[in-house]
């Protein structure tokens, strides 16, 4: 909003410290120095440097309806759109609509000659059948990490937020309850009127939150592959949702297929739940989980076979998971000013616009009006100040 003298109207003079440099504390960031706050954010790593630069940045406006996500979802698949449009320049992140396709492969049948229905030519390996269940007006994707750091930069450069690279130790809470500050690990002392936990799969390394509920980490890993035939337009924008079997009666695996405008190609899929390590940059991938992406690759497109196509990146990464499924996001019960956002699972590239966005309306009105949060509440894990 602008003043009479045509400079942005300051909403809110709160110093608010974001602890959690992936795409949920960088979208409440964002948005919380839109509204005017003062934003420091901390990351104990760089920007992005876990799932939030790793993951696929798939995103579907109604893959969550008729559950508690809903709302959440469609308005932040709508907030994509539009940030695309003010955001997505010249050094782009790679916002796009897509087609998506749930598809069968199977290794041991031959694959039948003729026509192959909705599947684009590059899918030309061992595809058997394949359906749309997207389109471009209910799907999109975003690149993760490009993403997150262009929000990030925007925060900084246009509404002054400030990074800081460190570990977060504790939030110290004062007299009645209300936040002070956050220490880091070294010692440092970041004053605070509010502050933000967003820490992702490492939230329940925070007592403060684990006496409260669970957060656990599920590793899944990633392959991004790029051909190098430069054929123009080679991959065209479809999203492949795979039910992969490699030999029959088998249990089916089942890996996403995401090409970028880029050309990449990323593919995911391998998961099993396991500790975080405390750095990030100590989550490496299994190399049998990796060869496996890479015979899935194979298997789909000729196109992405060894000798046709160059590994731009091996990686493995941690979804945040709760124990009711669904995202944590509002005030803790017992301390004033502290917030927390974290639990995304599998669709925090889709949900952190809304959620930083809801939340930065929280923290500085203390209401919402673009999604009710109530849903989410820490609160609903609690009961007479123990954790349930
Ligand atoms: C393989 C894979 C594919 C995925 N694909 C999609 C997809 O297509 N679409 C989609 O919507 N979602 C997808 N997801 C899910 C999405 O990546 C996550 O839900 C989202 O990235 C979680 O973001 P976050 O900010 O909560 O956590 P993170 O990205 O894990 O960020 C948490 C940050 O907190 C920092 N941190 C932790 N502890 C401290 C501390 N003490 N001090 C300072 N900093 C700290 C960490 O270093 C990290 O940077 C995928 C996930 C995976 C693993």
């Amino acid at each position: 909003m602008l003043t009479s003298s045509g400079e942005r109207e300051t909403t809110s003079s709160k110093k608010v410290v974001v602890c959690g440099g992936g795409v949920i504390g960088v979208c409440t960031a964002y948005y919380l120095s839109k509204l005017g706050a003062t934003v420091t954010l901390i990351e104990q790593s760089s920007i992005a440097c876990a799932a939030s630069g790793k993951a696929g940045g798939f995103l579907a406006l109604d893959w969550c309806d008729n559950g508690p996500v809903s709302s959440l979802a469609r308005a932040s698949f709508n907030l994509h759109r539009s940030l695309s449009s003010d955001l997505d320049g010249p050094s782009s992140y790679g916002y796009r609509p897509l087609t998506t396709l749930s598809v069968i492969v199977n290794e041991f049948t031959p694959v039948k000659p003729g026509p192959r229905g909705v599947l684009p030519d590059w899918v030309d390996g061992s595809a058997q059948e394949g359906k749309q269940i997207g389109s471009d007006q209910s799907t999109a994707q975003v690149h993760p990490g490009l993403f997150t750091k262009r929000l990030m930069t925007e925060a900084v450069d246009k509404y002054g937020a400030e990074v800081v690279i460190g570990k977060v130790g504790v939030v110290e809470v004062g007299e009645e309850g209300r936040v002070k500050a956050v220490v880091l690990s070294d010692g440092r002392v970041v004053e605070a009127d509010s502050v933000v936990l967003a820490l992702g799969p490492w939230s329940s390394k925070m007592v403060m939150l684990s006496s409260l509920f669970r957060v656990y980490g599920m590793k899944a890993h990633s392959i991004v592959l790029e051909p190098i035939s430069k054929e123009p337009a080679l991959i065209s924008a479809h999203a492949l949702f795979l039910s992969y079997f490699q030999s029959p009666g088998d249990r089916p695996l089942d890996p996403d297929v995401y090409p970028r405008p880029t050309g990449e190609v990323y593919i995911c899929g391998m998961s099993s739940t396991e500790e975080v390590p405390d750095n990030p940059e100590e989550v490496l991938p299994y190399p049998d989980s990796i060869k496996t992406l890479k015979r899935v690759a194979e298997n789909v497109s000729s196109h992405l076979k060894e000798g046709n196509a160059q590994v731009i990146a091996e990686q493995a990464c941690f979804l945040p998971c709760t124990d009711d499924g669904n995202p944590v996001i509002g005030e803790l019960p017992g301390s004033k000013g502290c917030f927390v956002a974290t639990g995304h699972s599998c669709w925090g590239i889709l949900n952190g616009p809304a959620t930083g966005a809801a939340l930065a309306e929280l923290v500085v009105h203390g209401q919402t009006s673009i999604v009710d949060l109530s849903p989410f509440s820490p609160s609903r894990f609690v009961v007479t100040g123990k954790r349930r």
